[in-house]
């Protein structure tokens, strides 16, 4: 188990070490940030670095319940004032992500153009399967899904028009690997990934740069899964530098899945097998498949590799045009 004795040693020593307030070249003086569901968690955690950093800041919440209950203008307020104390620039915006256009325009409003947005905003209606209601199914898609895209809808006109943006999506490691009790959840969230790879691709030309995190951090979400020492060691805070530097204009890479928490940060892409080839030009039977089953699901024949584009996809099926028996 992760909570074993090991663990609370590390975690010991994690707590003594200093923290690094230097380095700080990385800034985002002019620049404006919207960060979603910024009144707590994660999202609070970037909103308070990008103002920290020099970025007017758009602290949106909705400010309800972990389940997506209820609305409270207070979660987005102390978070704005917790920001302007500091002497940093930030407004609130209370709206739902899935009216992203009000969101967005909150940015206008108050700073006037906006360059960054990190989709954060997330509630969780975790069920086993069987039990899945349309309501636990929709909200969820509503929220992580549909609120991306609304905002990032209301976004990108602005982004085209001044050739910059900077697209942070937030999927979960739930959506990259599964989890029980959540397929709504993980469904949004890996819908979220393939989003994210699109607008990628749409906006290279454009200086538009999208990339996805699935963060691991101890917040009122994870508190219930997690054990209190987990929720506490898994600071928000080691999740934001990733996500102030994949907002930076110097950032140029995109369309990433990165996995990040606790101080550690890697990025993740697919892997496929080698795969089996049979005779384009013979009958194919599920006798023959399950008789290379083996090869087919082998990644450690050395023959694996790693596809990036749908062009890369294409290509092996393209191939096997080309393999073709001939007749005997
Ligand atoms: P959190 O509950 O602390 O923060 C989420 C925030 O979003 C809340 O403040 C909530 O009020 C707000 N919100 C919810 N619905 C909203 C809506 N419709 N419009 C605007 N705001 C809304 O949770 P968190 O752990 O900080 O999660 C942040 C994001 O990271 C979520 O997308 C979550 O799915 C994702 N995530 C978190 C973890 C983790 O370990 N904490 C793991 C994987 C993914």
């Amino acid at each position: 188990s992760v909570m074993d004795t090991d663990f609370l040693a590390l975690l010991e020593r994690a707590k003594q070490a200093d923290a690094n307030p230097k380095a700080d070249d990385l800034r985002f003086d002019g620049q404006v940030a919207v960060v979603t569901g910024a009144g707590g968690g994660l999202g609070k955690a970037y909103a308070l670095l990008f103002a920290k950093l020099g970025a007017s800041v758009v602290v949106n919440d909705l400010g309800g319940s972990a389940t997506g209950q209820g609305s409270d203008s207070r979660a987005a307020d102390l978070v704005v004032d917790e920001i302007r104390k500091a002497g940093g620039k930030a407004v609130a915006n209370y709206d739902s992500v899935e009216e992203g256009d009000k969101v967005v325009e909150t940015a206008l409003k108050a700073f006037g153009r906006i360059d960054i947005v990190v989709n954060n905003a997330g509630i969780l209606r975790d069920k086993s399967f069987a039990r899945m209601t349309d309501a636990d199914w929709d909200l969820v898609h509503r929220v992580h899904l549909r609120g991306t895209y609304k905002v990032v809808q209301a976004a990108w006109p602005h982004f085209v028009k001044q050739k910059y943006g900077r697209i942070i999506n937030t999927a979960s490691a739930v959506g990259l690997y599964g989890n029980f009790g959540q397929t709504n959840y993980s469904a949004a969230k890996l819908g979220v990934v393939g989003f994210t790879k699109t607008l990628a691709l749409e906006g290279q030309r454009k200086n538009i740069i999208a990339n996805v995190i699935a963060p691991n951090a101890g917040t009122r979400m994870t508190a219930t899964v997690m054990p209190p020492e987990m929720v506490e060691a898994f600071k928000p805070e080691y999740v934001a530098p990733l996500v102030a530097y994949l907002g930076h204009s110097s950032n140029e890479d995109t369309g990433g899945i990165f996995e990040v928490g606790s101080g550690w940060i890697a990025k993740v892409r697919w892997q496929r097998t080698g795969g089996y080839g049979f005779p384009a030009n013979r009958e194919l039977t599920p006798e023959q498949v399950a008789d290379k089953w083996a090869r087919i699901t082998n990644f450690e024949d050395g023959r694996a590799t790693n596809p990036e584009t749908t062009q890369d996809s294409l290509q092996s099926f393209m191939e096997n045009f080309g393999n073709v028996e001939e007749e005997e």
